[in-house]
């Protein structure tokens, strides 16, 4: 897929909040950190598209992004912000939680794993939760650029064993550097295949 336009639309709170448009959508979250802005960059070819979502005030939101007028890809907060007030955590997870369960645009949600770090309760428990909701979901494993080949596969490996034992979901798996811009074009394919074509 050729991106020709990337644009930010808009900043939602909440679910209430969200764009009122049909476009489909593609949702990207991860914990902080995974590399989830450098990923929206290198996905659209902007460099600094994802500097809005990571804009103070705008960290806590679900961002959307019109990509070629056709799709949207939503940048949703990252997880994981442990030094966060509890009170605060649980509105921000609700948002997210809201968002994935009651959005009918949402077509697949990549949740984004630190290809360098052993698997992470958070995210687990994340995986396991998106699959117990019947929701379509596929991993990208990020910073491949900083591990072997070999040692790569092995995280992968490791990572999928552990993720069997929360969800019988198998998902599409990518690897991804988006400082070597690895990564791209199979995720923007995969993307193009599971657009819907609108009828009429
Ligand atoms: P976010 O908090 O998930 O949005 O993560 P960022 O995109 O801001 O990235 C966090 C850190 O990881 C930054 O220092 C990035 O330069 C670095 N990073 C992100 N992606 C890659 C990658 O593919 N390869 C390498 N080597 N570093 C990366």
């Amino acid at each position: 897929m050729k991106i020709n336009s990337a644009t930010f639309l808009v900043s939602a709170p909440d679910l209430a909040s969200c764009p009122a448009h049909e476009l489909q959508e593609f949702a990207f979250i991860g914990r902080s950190n995974v590399g989830k802005s450098s990923m929206v960059n290198m996905l659209t070819g902007r460099k600094d598209l994802a500097k809005v979502s990571a804009t103070p005030g705008f960290t806590k939101l679900i961002n959307f992004f019109t990509i070629n007028n056709a799709w949207s890809l939503v940048d949703l907060p990252g997880y994981g912000y442990a030094k966060v007030a509890q009170r605060h955590r649980t509105e921000f997870n609700q948002a997210v939680a809201d968002y994935l369960q009651h959005r009918p645009n949402l077509r697949c949600t990549f949740v984004l794993i630190d290809s360098r770090i052993p698997p992470q309760h958070m995210d687990l428990e994340f995986l396991g939760w998106l699959s117990g909701c019947g929701l379509p979901f596929a991993l990208i494993f990020t910073k491949s650029d900083k591990l072997s080949p070999k040692a790569l596969q092995a995280s992968v490996a490791d990572f999928r064993t552990n993720l069997a034992e929360v969800s019988e979901v198998q998902p599409e798996i990518f690897t991804s550097s988006s400082k070597l811009r690895q990564g791209r074009n199979e995720i923007l394919g995969f993307i193009a295949t599971r657009l819907v074509e609108p009828t009429g």
